[in-house]
């Protein structure tokens, strides 16, 4: 998969994905992430991509000029017309589902605003879909991009050793990830569940099935609407979400 981002902060974006998992998968040829520099667009003597916005008011507008022509470097390299996403708190709340639909794709570009946003046009001219990491406001799209690159990439084949790493982890199906533990098997008092100690790996799956169901309706119960669940299971949340003291 390729990535670019567009941003006014590259070396900030490849301190993060330069390193570890994301880091290795693009040492190994499964991810090619690369970074323009809108400011390298600027076409004045200052380097300046920024203005005051028409109109009046607060703060500065990222012009649509140095934006637009550093997407056209990109496309410059592109086989084919990419998926153009700005990170903005105006979008598409991301998810895990979005995720995955990205990572599906063979090339998205991110570009990441800053100070009062970007100029429309530009979003237009390059048709670009919002995506927000949630309902408040940062000062620039680079840390939501990372976010966003993050989640997706991990999910590209080969990134991780297996689907199995996020196909049964939080979010995945509708259910939040049963509780893990590692050496050592005691720790301040406290042990870990026996059953993972037996060695019988249905019994351990079936457990971990029930405390997935467990925790999400303790924690998020909203979401098992969306869950695949036996019948069993259905009647396990039905007295788990009963009212306290209803029989
Ligand atoms: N004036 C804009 C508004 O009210 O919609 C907010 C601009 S924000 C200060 C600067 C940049 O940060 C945005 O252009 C966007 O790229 C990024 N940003 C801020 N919050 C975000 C969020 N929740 N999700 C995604 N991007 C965000």
């Amino acid at each position: 998969m390729r990535i670019d981002c567009l941003t006014l902060f590259p070396d900030m974006m490849r301190a993060v994905l330069e390193e570890s998992i994301i880091g290795r998968a693009g040492k190994a040829g499964l991810l090619d992430i690369r970074y323009t520099n809108i400011r390298d667009f600027a076409e004045n003597k200052h380097n300046r991509v920024d203005d005051t916005p028409y109109g009046g008011g607060m703060g500065m507008v990222m012009q649509a000029g140095p934006i637009y022509r550093a997407y056209q470097s990109v496309l410059d390299s592109a086989v084919k017309p990419p998926r153009v996403i700005y990170m903005s708190p105006q979008g598409r709340v991301f998810n895990q589902e979005i995720a995955k639909e990205l990572s599906e794709e063979e090339h998205l570009v991110f570009l990441c605003g800053h100070y009062e946003g970007v100029d429309e046009r530009v979003l237009e001219e390059l048709q670009a879909e919002e995506l927000s990491i949630g309902d408040y406001v940062l000062t620039g799209g680079e840390i939501p991009a990372l976010a966003v690159i993050d989640a997706v990439a991990r999910m590209v084949p080969g990134v991780l050793p297996s689907e199995d790493a996020y196909s049964e982890e939080s979010l995945y199906n509708g259910l939040l990830e049963y509780p893990q533990y590692t050496r050592p098997p005691v720790f301040m008092g406290r042990e870990v569940p026996e059953i993972l100690l037996s060695g019988h790996h249905e019994n351990i799956k079936a457990w971990r099935r029930e405390e997935s169901i467990r925790r999400t309706a303790k924690k998020r119960p909203e979401l098992l609407a969306q869950a695949e669940l036996t019948d069993k299971e259905k009647a396990l949340i039905e007295e788990l979400l009963q009212p306290v003291g209803k029989e």
